[in-house]
C-alpha cells in the first residue's frame, strides 16, 4: 500500500469479506527501503542526512493519517500515537550501530503501517485487534519454522482477544534466539502463510499489485498472461527462480497442510489471480521465469571423477561453506554446478583448487520452464530449438518431472526469454 486511497481499497477488500480473518500487513511501499538507507547513513556517521531521511518516513506517514482521518479527534490522536511510535524508531539510532539495532529498525515500517490500518479500520467502524508479531512469530529457523510454538503462543493470545472477527498484525517482523529479526525483504507473504499453517486457516489471500503470476515475465516479453492455477511445486519453483512475485519460501508451510494461496491484484479484485494448490488441475508446459546473478563453477579432473567419493568431497566443500548449489551437470572428466550466493567464493574455489583445474563463470541467469509432467509435454523438445541461436552453457533435465532449467549468459537472457516465450506459447502447438 502506498497511498491513502489504496489503504482505503484493502479496507474495502477486507469488509467485503465475512468471516473470522488475519490480517497481515508489510510496510507502506518504499518505506523499508528508506529504512535500509537510514541504517545505511548511521553506520556512515552521516547525522546530517539520517535526519534528513528519518524526516521524510515520517512525513510520508502523516500525510497518509491526514487524509484518512477527516475527523478531526481521530486525527489527532492518531497523529499523537504515531508521534510515540516514532520517537522509539528514532530511539534505535542513538547509540553505535549495530546488527540487532539494524534488524529492528527495519521492521518499523511494519509496525507504522498496522498501527495506521487498525485506527483507520476502527474510524470507518470496523471493529478489530491489532496484535504484536513480536509476541508470537518465533522462528528460529527460517527455512523450517516451527509452527507448533507459534500456534500455541497465538492460541494464548487470541484467547485473551476474542472480540473481534479481524485481527490485524505486522509481517516481515520474527523473534529468534538473539531478538528481533526479519524474515527476509520480501517475508510478510512468508508471515501469512506461516501463520495460515499455525492456525490452519481455511485459505491465505496475497493481495498485491499484479494479476499473479504470469505466464513469461511481463518486465522483458510482452503478451504474456496469468495463470490461473500453478501446484505448490510449480509456485515453489516459480518463486525460486526469479519469479518476483512471491518470496520463495511462501509456499513451504502451507503446502503440508493443504492450504491454498490466492494471490490478487488490489487493483482488480474481481479478476481470478492465481490459485496455487496441491491439486493438479493441467498438466505440461505452463510458465517460464529468470534467476539472475548465477555463478557457474566447473571442476575438470582427470584423475578423480570415476573414483567413487568424488563429489560427496566436492559437495562438502559448498557444505562447509554454507553455500547452496541450485543446478548441477556432470561429464565424464568434469562437473559444473552454480551458485547464487558467492560470499564465500573464494574460499570454496581455494579448497576445490585440490581437486582439478577450476574455471569459474559469474553473470549467469537460471531459465526455469516449469509444469506439472512438463517433461512428457509433447512440446517439450521445442526448449532445445533455442540451442540454434543462444550459446546455453548448462541443461539441466530430469531432475523432476516438472522442471527443466537452462543456464545462459546474462546478456541473453532477454532474447532467451522471447524466443522461448514464441517457441512455448506462440508458435502452433504439436496436438496429436
Ligand atoms: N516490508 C518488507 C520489505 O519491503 C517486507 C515485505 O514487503 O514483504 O521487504
Ligand atoms: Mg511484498
Amino acid at each position: 500500500m502506498g497511498t491513502a486511497g489504496s489503504i482505503r481499497n484493502v479496507k474495502d477488500i477486507i469488509s467485503s469479506q465475512g468471516g473470522e480473518k488475519m490480517i497481515v500487513l508489510s510496510a507502506m511501499s518504499g518505506v523499508t527501503n528508506d529504512l535500509v538507507e537510514s541504517i545505511k547513513l548511521w553506520k556512515e556517521g552521516n547525522r546530517e542526512e539520517l535526519g534528513q531521511k528519518l524526516k521524510e518516513i515520517r512525513q510520508k506517514h502523516i500525510a497518509v493519517i491526514e487524509e484518512l482521518f477527516p475527523d478531526k479527534l481521530y486525527r489527532t490522536a492518531t497523529t499523537d500515537r504515531f508521534g510515540s511510535l516514532f520517537v522509539q524508531l528514532e530511539n534505535c539510532f542513538l547509540g553505535e550501530y549495530s546488527k540487532k539495532r539494524e534488524a529492528e529498525i527495519v521492521t518499523f515500517g511494519e509496525t507504522f503501517l498496522t498501527f495506521i490500518f487498525s485506527g483507520f479500520m476502527e474510524a470507518e467502524g470496523i471493529q478489530n485487534t491489532l496484535l504484536n508479531s513480536k509476541d508470537f512469530m518465533v522462528v528460529d529457523n527460517l527455512e523450517n519454522p516451527d509452527t507448533k510454538i507459534i500456534q500455541k503462543l497465538l492460541k494464548e493470545i487470541l484467547a485473551k482477544e476474542k472480540q473481534s472477527e479481524i485481527y490485524i498484525a505486522q509481517g516481515f517482523v520474527c523473534v529468534d534466539h538473539s531478538g528481533i529479526n526479519t524474515l527476509k525483504r520480501g517475508g510478510s507473504d512468508y508471515t501469512a502463510t506461516i501463520i495460515a499453517a499455525a492456525i490452519e486457516a481455511r485459505e491465505v489471500q496475497i493481495w498485491t499489485d499484479i494479476d499473479g503470476f504470469h505466464n513469461n515475465d511481463p518486465r522483458y516479453v510482452e503478451g504474456t498472461s496469468a495463470i490461473s492455477h500453478l501446484t505448490f511445486e510449480e509456485a515453489a519453483e516459480l518463486a525460486y527462480f526469479g519469479a518476483k512475485i512471491l518470496h520463495p519460501q511462501t509456499v513451504s508451510p502451507v503446502k503440508e497442510k493443504g492450504i491454498p494461496i490466492y494471490l490478487k491484484n488490489t487493483f482488480t479484485p474481481n479478476a481470478v489471480g492465481t490459485k496455487i494448490s496441491s491439486e493438479v488441475q493441467s498438466t505440461g508446459l505452463k510458465a517460464i521465469s529468470a534467476k539472475d546473478g548465477i555463478t557457474a563453477i566447473r571442476i575438470k579432473s582427470n584423475r578423480m571423477l570415476m573414483a567413487h567419493g568424488f563429489l560427496k568431497k566436492i559437495f562438502e566443500v559448498f557444505d562447509k561453506h554454507e553455500t547452496a548449489i541450485d543446478m548441477i551437470t556432470t561429464s565424464e572428466i568434469a562437473i559444473s554446478l552454480t551458485i547464487d550466493d558467492t560470499t564465500k567464493l573464494e574460499e570454496i574455489r581455494e579448497e576445490l583448487d585440490q581437486y582439478g583445474e577450476i574455471t569459474v563463470d559469474r553473470d549467469h541467469s537460471i531459465i526455469c520452464v516449469v509444469g506439472e509432467g512438463l517433461i512428457n509435454d509433447k512440446n517439450a523438445f521445442r526448449i532445445f530449438e533455442l540451442l540454434n541461436a543462444i550459446q546455453v552453457r548448462m541443461i539441466s533435465y530430469g531432475g523432476s518431472n516438472n522442471n527443466i532449467s537452462l543456464l545462459v549468459d546474462t546478456s541473453t537472457k532477454v532474447e532467451t526469454l522471447r524466443l522461448l516465450n514464441n517457441k512455448l506459447f506462440r508458435e502452433q502447438p504439436i496436438t496429436a
